[in-house]
Formats: structure tokens, sequence, C-alpha cells
């Protein structure tokens, strides 16, 4: 099958295009303080040296959006003139309305722009036609989780519901002439990601509009897991044609992101797909939970091997078989998410078999089980769900991340969301069982579910407290002596 892309309008951001048929671009986000003018600049630089080709920053107020404008001036001083800004803002329409006459492209969050649509009409078309007189381009990004309380109440946390949001703006910009769009629909989850996406694109046809994609997993997490997640859901689209640009969200050094990100729009291209279905339907439950194969001879009676890249046909179980012959981890990781994920985001697969033999058996059979986990086809592991932190963020991720991690790595039937603030962090966790947000420097929050129940705590202890509230809420199961065991279920 050929490679083809969805024909898209051109987006110029500065000098740099999106969509109209340029190259995937890739891009990634400052999580220093946007104030802080020498660390934004250098980190940028490192991005852009790591082959980032946007840089976007945090702009929590009027003071943040207005020294865009410094770090601008510093990176043209640099020679750094043809890297498009972005700033990224919620909840305060003047914050964009300052953001826009220093940066080269604005993101708003249509779930926190405004909360009536008579408010949004006073205040977007004006941002708008600002926009238009700076040559400033926008970003129209939704996500799952921070939905306005209206969408909310009309359609609940759906993929409807992010659709309509992002269809909403649109039509206003349609309406107002302006075409200096790109759109996103991210989520944590990889499976409401993938099929929000494709719901959006299906929508602009039949209104026979063409805006640019921006894809991204939102808190995919760091390591091989934040890796795997963003590779099964940015690689199932880019190789269906989908996306024009995209930012891997991992909770480490923004400029780790584009080196993964790079290989991924390399594989997709290797593996085109067609689209996949409208709504998750799996294909045969009847064969019971989807299985990780260590050979062929593990493979049921009437059971049909597809190989990596084929489509399924008939009705018999499924099972994915995908070969890999280099000693390349990463680049291994990486590759069979691109080439397997999507049989398991369509529910078109019961089983995976992959044969890697210049990778330890072990470690093998365990990343089959991270990437059912990753394609939410089988949890065997604690999810977590870890912002990419920003210039919000309350403490240092990595280390907080570990800690939490090494007190509930066991606990295989919960969703742990780690957050490093309270403005977009509780709604951003998503569906996460607990959370450990950041409330203040040195203090954490924690959540079960969506309610806060302990606040201000001091970072030294919350570790413990959270442990406390998952035996409190009869959550927790004591590790079992073997942690090398995978546990399924
Ligand atoms: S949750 Fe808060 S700290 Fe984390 S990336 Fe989002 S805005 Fe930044």
């Amino acid at each position: 099958m050929e490679y083809t892309r969805r024909t898209t309008n051109p987006v110029q951001v500065g000098r740099l295009q999106i969509g109209g048929g340029a190259p995937v671009r890739l891009q990634s986000m400052l999580n220093t303080s946007t104030n802080d003018t020498g660390a934004s600049v250098e980190q940028a630089i490192r991005i852009v040296r790591a082959g980032g080709e946007l840089v976007r920053a945090t702009t929590q107020g009027v003071k943040e959006a207005a020294n865009m404008a410094l770090i601008r001036r510093e990176l043209d001083r640099r020679g750094y003139e043809a890297v498009p800004l972005v700033a990224d803002v919620h909840f305060n329409p003047k914050v964009a309305d300052e953001a826009l006459l220093h940066c080269e492209k604005v993101r708003i969050n249509p779930g926190n722009y405004a909360q009536t649509y008579d408010e949004i009409e006073q205040k977007f078309p004006a941002f708008l036609q600002a926009c238009r007189a700076h040559g400033t381009a926008i970003r129209i990004g939704v996500n799952h989780g921070s939905l306005s309380r209206r969408m909310l109440d009309r359609y609940g946390d759906t993929p409807e519901g992010m659709v309509a949001s992002c269809m909403e703006f649109l039509r206003i910009c349609q309406r107002e002439g302006f075409d200096q769009v790109v759109l996103s629909v991210k989520a944590s989850n990889t499976r409401v990601m993938v099929y929000t996406v494709r719901q959006l694109v299906r929508a602009m046809e039949a209104e026979d509009m063409h805006y640019p994609l921006h894809l991204g997993v939102t808190e995919a997490g760091a390591g091989e897991d934040g890796r795997i997640k963003s590779a099964v859901g940015i690689g199932t689209l880019l190789a269906e044609g989908l996306g024009d640009t995209i930012r891997v969200s991992l909770s480490e050094a923004p400029e780790a992101e584009i080196p993964v990100a790079r290989r991924i729009v390399a594989l997709s291209a290797k593996t085109p797909a067609p689209a996949g279905p409208l709504e998750y339907r799996r294909r045969c439950p009847a064969a019971g939970q989807v299985r990780v194969m260590a050979d062929g001879s593990e493979i049921p009676a009437g059971w049909q091997v597809v190989e990596a890249g084929q489509p399924v046909a008939g009705d018999a179980p499924a099972v994915v078989h995908w070969r890999y012959d280099n000693a390349d981890f990463e680049e291994f990781i990486l590759e069979g998410a691109v080439a397997t994920g999507r049989y398991f985001i369509n529910g078109d697969a019961d089983g995976l078999w992959i044969e890697a033999p210049k990778i330890a058996p072990e470690s093998v059979r365990r990343y089959g089980y991270d990437l059912l986990q990753a394609t939410r086809a089988r949890m065997s592991k604690t999810e977590y769900i870890s912002c990419p932190t920003c210039g919000r963020t309350l403490f240092d991720m990595e280390t907080t991340l570990a800690r939490v991690k090494a007190a509930t790595a066991h606990l295989s039937h919960l969703k742990i969301g780690v957050m490093g603030c309270i403005v977009n962090g509780p709604g951003e966790m998503a569906d996460a069982d607990y959370g450990y947000v950041g409330a203040g420097r040195g203090t954490i929050s924690l959540y079960q579910g969506k309610t806060c129940i302990e606040k201000n705590i001091p970072e030294a202890e919350a570790v413990g407290r959270l442990i406390a509230l998952i035996k409190q809420y009869g959550d927790w199961r004591e590790p079992l002596s073997n942690p090398e065991t995978i546990q399924t279920n």
C-alpha cells in the first residue's frame, strides 16, 4: 500500500509552513518559567538543535505572554529567527490577545476560553481579526478531560463532545474567513485519542474543511511506556495519512521528545494503513482476553496468523505476527508500536506474537504486555498518567514519578495520575483512579477520582499519604515477593 497523506490547507507559522503538503513538523514545549528569558532561550535552542521546528511555552498570564517578546528577541539575536514560538493559553482570552502580538502561533483551549456561547462570540472573532492583522496562526486545542461545562452537560467527556467543541470554534473561523488554523484533539487514552481524531476528520470532511492536524497523546509518561503510548497513538494516525505536526509528550527533558517524534514519523510512512473504523469494536470477543504469545506453538487451533501490515479477514480470532531482526531496543519498541498497535486500538486482533531474535526474550515478552497496555487491550501493570511538565510545574517530575512508581508499580488494577499543577492537572488526568498533583511550591494535593481528598501536603510526606489514601479506599495490594513476575488481569 502506498503512503498518502490527507490533503490540508497550508498554515503559515512565521517562516514555517504546516500542512499543505509540508513535511510533518516536530515540536516540543518548554518546561522553564516563561518569565525566565535566559533559561527559556537556552532550552528552546536545545530543542531546535535536537531537530524541533516549533517551540511552545506556557503563558499563564499577561506577564508571561508579554515576556514571549523578550524570548523572541533573544532567539532572533542568536540566529534562531526562523524558529516559530507558540504561546499556550488557558482560561484567559486577554492572555491570547497579548500573546498574538509576540508569537507566531497561539494555542487556545475551547474548554476554558469562555464558558458561554455568547462570551465566545464576544471575544473570539475579535481575536481572529487581531491574529489576521499580525499574521499570527492559531491552534484550537481540545483535550480530553478539559471540556467546558456546557459541552460536558450535553455530551459528557466523550469523543463527540471533543469534536463538537472543536467544530464550534472552527465554524466561527470559517464564517470570519480566517484559515490559519491548526487543530488538535488529544487524550491520554490512546483509543480515545485515535477515535476522536478520526471523528474530527469526518466531521470536517462533511463540511468541506481541510485544516491541518496537530497530533499528540497527552500525559504519556516517561521512558519506554511514554514512547510506546506515543508511538501507538500518533503512529496509528500518521500511518493512515492523518497529521501535519506532532508533539510527543514525555515526562522528560523537552529535547528528548524530538528524536522519538522523528522516528515515529519515519516509521509511520513505512507502514501505511487504511483508515480504521469509526467506533471501537472487538472483532472476536469470543477469543477471550487478548494474549501475548512467545512463539507460534502457543497459537490455539482455528486461529489465523496475520502478518503485521496485512488486513485481518474472516471471522477466526487473529494473532498479529511481527518480526524484528535488529538489536536496537529503542527502535524495536517504536517500530513494534507503529506496526502492530493499530490492530489492538481498532479491536481487530486477539493475540500478539513478536519474533525478535536479537532482543532478550524476557524483554520481548514484557514489551508485548506493555504494548497491549498502551492500546488499552489488556492492563497488566499500574497505568501512570503523568504530564510532560511546563512552566507551571511545581515539582521535579522525573524524580517524583520515579518515587511514586517505586511505591505503586505493583498495583496493576489502578491508573495513577502524577500532574505538575492544580490548574490543568486534575482535569487532564482524565480517568485516573488516584491523582498526585502539584498544589504549590513544595506542596501536593491528592485525589481519588476527580475528588480532591487531601490538600497542600508537604511534598516529603506525599507518597506515604498517597499509599494511605489507596489503603483507605480499599485499593491497596501488597507487592509480590518476585517483582519480575508479570501480573496480568
Ligand atoms: S498539568 Fe500543569 S504542569 Fe503539567 S503540563 Fe499541564 S499545565 Fe503544565
